[in-house]
């Protein structure tokens, strides 16, 4: 089982100080949510644990299973088996889901060994076949352009799906919930539990508690002003909901 360890992890933007020393460590197989308010730096770390060239880590280390990746690709990362589900996905017109996802399963399997043979379409499609029941998705939903023209529930269950099909050991979920109606939702959380109750471990990273009453996490974190500052069991999420987040504002804020 693998682990991602953060530690004391310091990431600028354009030279300004988001992050400021955040800890965290995951398990395979745990499924952690970080909640926070708007602006403390939720997108920032799932960038950062990526390792978007925008986003520059001045200090701190981030190690799976002990190894330090900060230096590692998007790439590299990738193939580690870290995963990210973006809060605003891009489309590519031109580019139909099931190409994209074949594409992107034949470079991994390429990286790993450059004599691979790329998957067969055949066995492909059965494998995404699957995968799409799984998430109650129309096969359908595979020949269209990626993105394009998506609803947001629509772009959110592609991203699932590039999660299902990846098999990563961790994932980063940035706001999936965003835009997501209640059968969406359902159907999202279904497949995120359905993969986590396996040896995926998750990050949800949500603005609201709606989200974690279908993907239950073991551990709730609150992040504000770039670090996480609360770290206990579910229900501190239903702290939040119950006074939402004044109360860490005037225990956390600078000065305060
Ligand atoms: P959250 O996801 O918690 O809402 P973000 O990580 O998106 O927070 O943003 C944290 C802070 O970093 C905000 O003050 C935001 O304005 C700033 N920020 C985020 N992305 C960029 C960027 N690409 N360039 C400059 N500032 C950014
Ligand atoms: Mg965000």
């Amino acid at each position: 089982m693998s682990t991602l360890t953060i530690k004391n992890l310091h990431v600028s933007i354009e030279g300004k100080e988001i992050l400021k020393g955040l800890n965290l460590e995951i398990k395979q197989g745990e499924i952690h949510a970080i909640m926070g308010p708007n602006g403390t730096g939720k997108s920032t770390l799932a960038y950062a644990l990526m390792g978007h060239p925008a986003y520059e880590v001045t200090e701190g280390e981030i190690l799976f299973d002990g190894q330090n990746i900060i230096s590692m690709a998007t790439d590299e990362r990738s193939r580690l088996g870290l995963f990210l589900a973006f809060q605003y996905p891009v489309s590519i017109s031109g580019v139909t889901v099931a190409n994209f996802l074949r594409t992107a399963l034949n470079a991994r399997r390429r990286a790993d060994n450059p004599e691979a043979k790329g998957i067969s379409i055949l066995e492909f499609r059965k494998m995404l076949k699957e995968k799409m029941d799984l998430l109650k998705m129309d096969y359908a939903f595979a020949g269209r352009y990626l993105n394009d023209g998506f609803s947001g529930g629509e772009k959110k269950r592609a991203e699932i799906l590039q999660m299902a099909t990846l098999k990563p050991k961790i994932a980063v979920l940035d706001e999936t919930d965003s835009g997501l109606d209640i059968d969406a939702l359902r159907i999202v959380s279904d497949g995120v539990n359905t993969l986590a109750d396996g040896d995926l471990g998750v990050i949800v990273i949500t603005h609201y508690q709606r989200l974690l009453d279908y993907i239950k996490p073991q551990f709730v974190h609150i992040m504000f002003d770039g670090r996480i500052v609360e770290s206990s069991g579910p229900d501190l999420a239903l702290r939040l909901e119950a006074h939402g987040y004044d109360w860490v504002r005037e225990k956390y804020a600078e000065g305060a």
